[in-house]
């Protein structure tokens, strides 16, 4: 396989913590292939998680009402943002995947990475109304989730006590990944390690460093693309009528957000290739 750039936008603060042991498993079996492996080590970083007036290098286009989607869009234009965000931006228009590696927070990312991704993610450089989803400005590159839980596998089922890891799933890979346009890979979950036992733990990272070696040739998870819709103020951005028609004599919806009030797709979020049916959204 061709030598490819990987960024590891990682989140945790112990070097000793089951997170930095994923990171450094990624860094070496990448590196392994031939890849190259940059790594934004937030907290190491002291990368700021706050979207500031800082963010702007110069004068506002309206400094009555700061509004920073937009100062930020044109800041980004004129390139005036703040170094750190152009330091990041680079290492994404360089990278072809991009691994986030993180903690679940509250059901998220720990604030750092939101940070990370309110203030990397630039209107204009990242997205636009015209560019989103399968036509995103990203549509060229992959990225992926890989966190750890504190939680069960169990208690995230569509039975368990936290709900489905799916629409867990759904904002962070759908409405910020895809949005931008990245084909997003099934996520790396590691469940509860610091509950577990040592073996599991180091199975765990086997399980992960097999996996690395054919990520980058991995089929990506499955979204509604952009031409079910119509794209329009007018018409809503909503289903058009003859996919809706199509759509209802089909049993589940279309992906976990797209459920048009029925059984959820099992899997859209956590699986490319989803079994037809697991334990999960049945009717
Ligand atoms: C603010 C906050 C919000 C949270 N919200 C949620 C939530 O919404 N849902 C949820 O499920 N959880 C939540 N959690 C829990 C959190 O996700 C877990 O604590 C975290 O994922 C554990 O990962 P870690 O890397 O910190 O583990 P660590 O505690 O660092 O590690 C676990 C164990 O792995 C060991 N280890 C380290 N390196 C290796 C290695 N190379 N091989 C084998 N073992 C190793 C460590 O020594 C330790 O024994 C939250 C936690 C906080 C602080």
């Amino acid at each position: 396989m061709a030598q490819k750039t990987v960024l590891i936008v990682y989140a945790h603060q112990s070097p000793g913590s089951f997170n930095a042991a994923a990171r450094d498993a990624a860094v070496e079996v990448l590196e392994d292939q031939g890849h190259k492996v940059l790594v934004s080590d937030l907290y190491a970083m002291n990368f700021s998680a706050n979207s500031t007036r800082d963010d702007i290098v110069g004068e506002l286009k309206n400094p009555e009402l700061f509004q920073y989607g937009e100062e930020t869009m044109h800041a980004w234009m004129e390139g005036r943002l703040s170094q750190d965000i152009i330091d990041e931006q680079r290492k994404i228009n360089e990278a072809e995947l991009i691994i986030f590696q993180f903690p679940l927070y509250w059901f998220s990312f720990p604030a750092i990475m939101k940070g990370w991704l309110d203030r990397v993610l630039t209107q204009g450089f990242a997205f636009s109304l015209q560019k989103m989803y399968n036509h995103g400005i990203f549509k060229e590159k992959k990225a992926m989730l890989s966190f750890s839980t504190g939680a069960t596998q169990t208690m995230f089922r569509p039975d368990g006590i936290n709900g489905d890891m799916n629409v867990a799933l759904w904002p962070l890979q759908n409405g910020i990944l895809h949005f931008c346009g990245f084909q997003v890979l099934a996520p790396q979950i590691f469940w509860c390690p610091a509950h577990s036992p040592a073996a599991v733990r180091a199975a765990m990272l086997v399980g992960w460093r097999a996996r690395l070696r054919g990520l980058l040739a991995e089929k990506p998870l499955t979204f509604a693309p952009c031409e079910l819709f119509d794209l329009s103020f007018q018409g809503g951005f909503l289903l058009r009528p003859e996919v809706r028609e199509e759509c209802s004599s089909q049993r589940h919806g279309i992906t976990t957000g797209h459920h048009l009030g029925k059984p959820l797709p099992p899997n859209n979020q956590t699986d490319a290739e989803p079994e037809n049916d697991q334990s999960a959204s049945e009717d």
